[in-house]
């Protein structure tokens, strides 16, 4: 049988518990996960590339299943490179459901006018972290707030560094 392989794109700048959860939720429904950070040379992050590769990949470091990488370019095409045919979401409330609706349909255009088919899964966030967001733990940061129960002990450890 071919591989079921998902690719879960995000800025993850910082990758909160949210993300942590519907990483762990959908683990059983692949064979693979590629933790997919996007790396835009048009937007500015606070946490670079080697930072955001470094906590994310001290949260899944015994995951077999998990590899985290950082890429450029279009996601369908970061896709078709590594033979994923699943795209990731989440959704934490209706803004997010019209943003990712419109996501996943330009996907599964541009995926089909290439003839690779990319389905995009959604999942459901959990109620404890529907209200986390990656600018939030970011605003907060900047004005010197309490991020840890927002961000993994791991995660934190390297951010904070
Ligand atoms: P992007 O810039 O691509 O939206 P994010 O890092 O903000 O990247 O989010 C990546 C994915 O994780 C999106 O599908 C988003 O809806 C989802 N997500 C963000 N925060 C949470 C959360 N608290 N719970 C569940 N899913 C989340």
């Amino acid at each position: 049988m071919t591989k079921r392989i998902a690719v879960f794109p995000g800025s993850f700048d910082p990758f909160t518990k949210g993300h942590e959860d519907i990483v762990k939720r959908s683990l059983p429904l692949f064979d693979e996960l590629i933790i997919a950070i996007g790396v835009n040379s048009n937007k500015s992050y606070m946490y670079d590339t080697e930072s955001r590769l470094a906590h994310i990949n001290s949260m899944f470091e015994g995951e077999v299943k998990i590899r985290v990488e950082a890429y450029t370019g279009l996601t369908t095409s970061f896709c078709i490179k590594n033979e994923a045919r699943y795209l990731l979401r989440g959704l934490r409330n209706t803004t997010d459901f019209d943003f990712e609706k419109a996501i996943a349909e330009m996907n599964a255009r541009v995926s089909e006018s290439l003839d690779y088919k990319i389905e995009t899964v959604f999942l459901i966030t959990d109620p404890h972290y529907a209200a986390i967001s990656s600018s939030i733990v970011r605003e907060l940061k900047k004005n010197g707030g309490e991020i840890g129960q927002f961000v993994t002990n791991e995660a934190l450890l390297i951010i904070n560094a």
